[in-house]
């Protein structure tokens, strides 16, 4: 790159962000600062598209007016960091770009300051197609620039803003809780720090503050929430990340449905001061088993009904084996309805049958109510008589298909669950402009883990049983349900939270039933065990996921468009190279030495 004459600000002071003038403000002297998206050189007339944070602005630099701009303007390439001087305009070119919002308008330059040049640019900025991602994680100071980047980022910031005055108005403190702890089992491996004071100790990262915040509520500290970051150290699938945010909160002297009301008002306000959308006021509630039996699901997306119902016994004996043999063996036949579906070409219906086997279902059998009367493969077993029954009995009506299988009740209704979102899907149903908020209650307090071979807690180990099911903790687990809660929007799992435990003899019931002996207990657990029985009030709090919820305002699919460094799916950060190779020398600090 050839010298450039480089200026510093020198005293010179911003006036305004390029994206916010406005006709109004013509005839005003500005001074802008920022980068070089564009420029266009016309004969005698140089544009530049100028860029910062805020958007972008038409600046002009006539060679006949501003001759010694004019010349420097010759040198400039994409990105160059530069200062206008100069005055607004209304735009003597109306621009062709009607969704820019300075369109009406043009700086006539004065002057122009280089302040810092760009070298040849690994990606192109303005351009509205995404590079390739690793690319983006590399550079991703480049990305960040980019008007996408910027809005996401803006929408975070405001979501955290939106929290922290609702949980003030409330009279929540916002508390944070330490980074090096004692393991938190949150059902995650834990990522560890070794300790170079306390040889052959390791703290581990919070998989989130659970245990803190529990531990604030004994001290009487009432409300509390905490914009927290959490660590996870599992496989990565597409969407996760080691290292995410959560917005916890904690309350005493509560029920429930408090904890409920008080998010239902959170959420309210977030969609409210970010989106200017109103949420109901309350949401939808389920229990885990409805959930379960009706969309197949723990997070049933309610963007579409298509309710999972049982038609065994409509069905009753066919004469067709594949229904007789598996419903003689216990098995369910189970379907949903598709509206104005009737009409499915085959080579629909074969494709909701790929759906199927993806779903590993043996099997999908569709009957279509059409105004030319029932059509169904099925139609020689059942007859005309039983095939209407059963479309009355699904609600399937004059123009609907019905969607069949038969197998395993929970297995087929998990299946169908997969089938149905597939379908709604294909058939552009689920419309991402709606926010469907579900609350589902009420889930099991443990499952059986084959891995380990013991029963683990489904939410974590803290969660209290219904009390209406405690009597069943050490003769039916599997059946005792948990005081423990999710927030489901569009099909997809917010917030989880629990009433949790605060009596001494109860924790240790439950931490016996996840196989913990006394010993263990106390080993792990003994200063929540001590606290309980120091005065522990009655809480509940819950967790949402701010990574998630912000990517969802912004209609992102990726949380990584809304994590300003994320990682990539190996849990690299491409831009720094973490993790890193350390010394020998930072090893032995450590007390550590490597067993590759
Ligand atoms: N600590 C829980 C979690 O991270 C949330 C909660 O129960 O408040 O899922």
């Amino acid at each position: 790159m050839a010298e450039l004459d480089l200026e510093g600000l020198n005293g010179l002071k911003r006036s305004h962000y390029c994206g916010t003038i406005r006709l109004e403000d013509a005839q005003k002297d500005v001074v802008l600062m920022g980068w070089v998206d564009k420029c266009r050189n016309l004969g005698g007339l140089v544009f530049i598209d100028l860029r910062d944070r805020s958007g972008i602005v038409q600046c002009a630099i006539n060679q006949e007016t501003a001759p010694e701009a004019f010349q420097k303007a010759g040198s400039l390439r994409n990105e160059f960091v530069i200062a206008i001087e100069g005055t607004v305009a209304p735009r003597a070119v109306p621009s062709t770009n009607v969704t820019l919002a300075t369109k009406d308008v043009e700086i006539i330059t004065k002057k122009l300051h280089i302040l810092n040049p760009c070298k040849p640019l690994p990606m192109n900025i303005s351009d509205e197609q995404l590079p390739d991602e690793g690319l983006r994680m590399q550079y991703r100071y480049l990305d960040l620039r980019k008007p996408r980047m910027v809005r996401n980022l803006t929408m975070r910031h405001r979501v955290t803003k939106a929290v922290r005055d609702y949980f003030d108005a409330n009279g929540f403190l916002e508390i944070e809780t330490p980074n090096l702890v004692a393991s938190t089992p949150e059902g995650a491996r834990d990522y560890l720090v070794p300790s170079r004071v306390n040889p052959g100790k390791f703290y581990a990262l919070p998989q989130s503050p659970q245990l803190y915040k529990q531990m604030l509520m004994v001290s009487g500290l009432d409300r509390y929430f905490q914009i927290a970051r959490c660590f996870r150290d599992e496989d990565l699938r597409a969407d996760r990340q080691p290292e995410f945010t959560q917005i916890d909160m904690e309350m005493s002297f509560v029920e429930r449905d408090d904890v409920l009301a008080m998010i239902e008002g959170l959420v309210g306000h977030i969609f409210r001061e970010t989106k200017n959308m109103e949420v109901p006021a309350h949401f939808q509630r389920m229990t885990y088993a409805d959930a379960l039996e009706k969309y197949g699901s723990d997070k049933p997306d309610l963007r579409t009904d298509m309710v999972i119902q049982n038609l065994t016994e409509a069905f009753g004996q066919t004469g067709f084996a594949v229904i007789d043999d598996g419903v003689s063996k216990g098995q369910a036949v189970k379907g949903f309805v598709v509206k104005g579906q009737g009409g499915a070409t085959r080579k629909e219906q074969d494709l909701f049958k790929t759906f199927g086997v993806a779903a590993k279902l043996p099997g999908l059998f569709f009957i279509a109510n059409t105004s030319n009367g029932i059509k169904s493969s099925l139609l020689k077993f059942l007859g005309e008589e039983k095939a209407a029954a059963i479309c009355a009995k699904a609600g399937a009506q004059v123009g609907d298909l019905l969607v069949l299988a038969v197998g395993p009740s929970k297995e087929l209704s998990v299946a169908l669950g997969k089938v149905r979102l597939d379908i709604a899907n294909h058939l552009n149903l689920l419309d991402p402009n709606e926010y469907k908020l579900l609350w589902v209650v009420d889930f099991p307090m443990f499952s059986w883990s084959d891995e380990e071979n013991r029963l683990v807690a489904e939410h974590h180990p803290f969660t209290s049983p219904l009390p209406s099911d405690m009597d069943r903790l050490e003769s039916e687990p599997l059946t005792v349900r948990a005081a423990a809660y999710d927030l489901v929007l569009n099909g997809m799992e917010l917030a989880s939270g629990s009433v949790r435990i605060h009596q001494r003899n109860l924790q240790e019931r439950i931490l016996k039933c996840i196989g913990l002996s006394i010993e263990e207990a106390e080993a792990k657990f003994g200063f929540l065990l001590e606290a309980f029985g120091y005065g522990a009030p009655p809480h509940a709090g819950i967790a949402l996921g701010l990574d998630r919820l912000t990517a969802l305002l912004v209609g992102e699919s990726s949380i990584r468009e809304v994590i300003a460094f994320p990682k990539n799916t190996n849990g690299v950060d491409l831009m720094t190279g973490a993790p890193v190779v350390v010394t020998d020398e930072q090893m032995k600090l450590v007390h550590l030495q490597y067993d590759l």
